[in-house]
């Protein structure tokens, strides 16, 4: 394990009302009350945000979104503002997930204005990256991920990122059940970890935290922790029910 300290994040997708999310928070808040060494994010859906944000104040479960607009305000229907995100008390946004990618047509260059966005209203964001099954089979899985990590953070400098985290999710594994081995996991982490190096510098790559996500369950966590460039996890399933997604925020336990 790295000595990063690990940060467990779920992300609920389209899933729970205001209600049910907001016990789901508090459930998990029990769950884990005691466990130690370890953050915990949980992304909710946009209009559960507020009420999970003021159910968990004071914990130590901090709030994500799962997208944002990179403009601030103006006639875009249906997005949703960094300032709003900060307002309705998220610290955190993931950015360039798979999910927005393939089914909603975001690309790159989106994902580095929205990283901008993030950053300008210093909210954390999570960036995505991760190869496709067909891509991997090419052996095109390193391109992909140079092309993503290159794009994603195009302009910015070692100290424009403080925070960022990145989540490595082979598309393959995400929602399938087919989890990356370790072993493909680790040498995915390691080359965005020295490309990172290269980009931004050594005191950066050496302290940013890459998340893996991809099928995550109570029984494959503590295996995949267990690899140096490993920081974490972005959970989708696993997350949605507080006893699972407590196993794994407890994985050292
Ligand atoms: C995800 O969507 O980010 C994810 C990793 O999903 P799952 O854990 O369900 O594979």
């Amino acid at each position: 394990m790295s000595s990063r300290t690990p940060l467990i994040a779920g992300n609920w997708k389209m899933h729970k009302t205001g209600s049910q999310a907001v016990q789901a928070a508090n459930q998990l808040k029990n769950l884990i009350n005691g466990v130690t060494g370890v953050e915990v994010m949980i992304a909710p859906p946009f209009t559960a945000l507020y009420p999970v944000a003021q159910a968990l104040k004071g914990s130590r479960i901090a709030v994500g979104a799962q997208n944002l607009h990179w403009e601030q305000q103006g006639a875009f229907t249906g997005e949703i503002s960094s300032e709003m995100l900060v307002d309705a008390g998220c610290s955190h946004v993931i950015i360039g997930h798979s999910e927005r990618r393939q089914l909603f047509g975001e690309t790159d260059a989106g994902v580095n204005r929205k990283i901008q966005a993030a950053l300008s209203a210093k909210l954390i964001p999570v960036f995505c990256i991760g190869e496709t099954e067909a891509q991997r089979e090419n052996g095109d899985t390193f391109s992909v991920l140079d092309k993503q990590v290159r794009d994603g953070l195009l302009g910015f400098a070692f100290d424009d990122l403080t925070g960022l985290v990145v989540a490595y999710e082979p598309v393959w594994a995400i929602g399938t059940g087919k989890t990356a081995t370790r072993e493909q996991a680790q040498e995915a982490h390691q080359f965005i970890r020295s490309l990172l190096d290269k980009l931004l510098g050594n005191p950066f790559a050496s302290s940013v935290r890459i998340l893996y996500g991809g099928s995550v369950k109570p029984d494959n966590v503590r295996a995949l922790m267990e690899m140096p460039d490993v920081d974490g996890a972005l959970v989708g399933g696993a997350s949605l029910d507080p006893e699972t997604f407590s196993k794994l925020v407890s994985f050292n336990h």
